[in-house]
C-alpha cells in the first residue's frame, strides 16, 4: 500500500470562513470563544451564520470558562502527515462547561491515562506555521 503523503503543508491550514474569524482570532489571544444566541441562549461550536436552535441570524461571540470535560479521544501512533510527525499526540473531544463539544490535541501519555467526564483545562499551543491550537490538559 502506498503511504499518502502531504508535501504541501499550507493545504494543511484551516480555510477560514469571514464568520469563523473571531474563533481563530480569539485563539490567537490565547481564548476559547464560542457563539450564544440573544434569543435562546443557546450556545453552538462550530460557527454558523445562524443559531442552529432558533435560526436567528444575531449570534453573538462569547468568551469559554477554558473548562471542559473528557468526553472521548484517541492517541495517533503513526504520522499520516507531515506536519503532525510528532507521534505519538492525542486528540480528544472535550465537552465544554458552556456545553458545545470541541476537537482539541493532548499528550498521548496525558490522554491515555485521564477518566472519561474528567476536568479539563483548554491551553493554547502555536504550531510551526503559526495556527494556533487548543491543547487540553488535566484541571487539577
Ligand atoms: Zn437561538
Amino acid at each position: 500500500m502506498k503511504e499518502a503523503l502531504r508535501e504541501n503543508v499550507a493545504s494543511l491550514s484551516p480555510v477560514i470562513t469571514e464568520f469563523e474569524k473571531p474563533f481563530w482570532n480569539s485563539l490567537q489571544n490565547g481564548q476559547l470563544m464560542v457563539q450564544k444566541c440573544p434569543e435562546c441562549g443557546h450556545v453552538q461550536f462550530p460557527p454558523s451564520p445562524v443559531c442552529s436552535n432558533c435560526l436567528s441570524d444575531t449570534v453573538q461571540w462569547v468568551n469559554c470558562s477554558n473548562k471542559a470535560t473528557l468526553w472521548s479521544w484517541v492517541a495517533f501512533h503513526k504520522a499520516y502527515l507531515e506536519p503532525y510527525g510528532d507521534v505519538p499526540y492525542g486528540v480528544v473531544l472535550a465537552k465544554l462547561e458552556e456545553g458545545p463539544i470541541v476537537t482539541g490535541r493532548m499528550s498521548a501519555e496525558t490522554v491515555s491515562t485521564t477518566a472519561f467526564d474528567a476536568p479539563l483545562r483548554a491551553t493554547y499551543v502555536k504550531t510551526a506555521d503559526g495556527t494556533v491550537l487548543v491543547e487540553f490538559v488535566p484541571e487539577k
